[in-house]
């Protein structure tokens, strides 16, 4: 559903939700969604006082990609604890280009490389949820060997893994900045920026998930 039709009140959405919390029934209110900056902040204006925490996507190669930093910092501004969904990037994360690996490996010989995903989380003092997204008794066995232990990324292994993630996302997309320069002179008037941003999209999803930004 589009953020517009939670905010129409002509649906009755929040006063259902409120009504459903003076009951009992809803604990904790909260949202999860994949919206962009801008979409995130028109429903935060006319919902956030009301809201208890949030789930975006988050991860080190959307930190940018997707501006998962500039949400964690927009929640942050409004208290909201972040809840985690796609921390390894439906299993993307999991194993990396060789000369990534190696690097990751030079740091810390110790760990896994899907455990650099999560302890790149734990250095996000604002997340307090990660839905891990384990599919095997295997990687449960390895996420609870990962949250045995609180060993967050320091600013110089925070750096390496953006570095990282920067290198891996050149490798695939165009580096389109959405000035929208060239709309104006499209002869069959295409949005050409938003349809490079799924392109891009689809390009570092690979055969993983692929969400269409919006
Ligand atoms: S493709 Fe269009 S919107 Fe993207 S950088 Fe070039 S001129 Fe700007």
């Amino acid at each position: 559903m589009n953020v517009d039709a939670y905010l129409d009140p002509k649906y009755g959405i929040y006063d259902y939700l409120m009504e459903q919390k003076k009951n009992g029934r809803i604990k904790h209110l909260g949202f999860s969604t994949h919206g962009d900056l801008a979409c995130m902040t028109k429903f935060l204006e006319a919902y956030g006082k009301d809201m208890e925490f949030c789930q975006i996507e988050l991860n080190y190669l959307d930190y940018k990609f997707q501006n998962a930093k500039g949400k964690v910092e927009l929640l942050d501004k409004w208290n909201l604890p972040v809840w985690v969904m796609e921390p390894v990037r439906g299993g993307q994360l999991a194993t990396l280009p060789e000369d990534a690996e190696a690097r990751l490996k030079a740091v810390r010989p110790d760990e896994g490389i899907p455990a650099w995903a999560f302890r790149f989380l734990q250095a996000i003092p604002s997340v307090t949820m990660t839905l891990s997204g384990m599919s095997n008794m295997e990687q449960l066995q390895d996420n609870i060997n990962t949250y045995a232990e609180n060993k967050p990324l320091n600013d110089e292994e925070m750096k390496l893994i953006l570095d990282i993630a920067d290198e891996m996302i050149a490798r695939t997309t165009v580096p389109c900045t959405g000035c929208h320069y060239c709309v104006s002179k499209c002869p069959k008037k295409l949005d050409i920026p938003f349809l490079l941003k799924l392109y891009n999209e689809a390009m570092v999803a690979g055969s993983g998930n692929f969400i269409a930004p919006m």
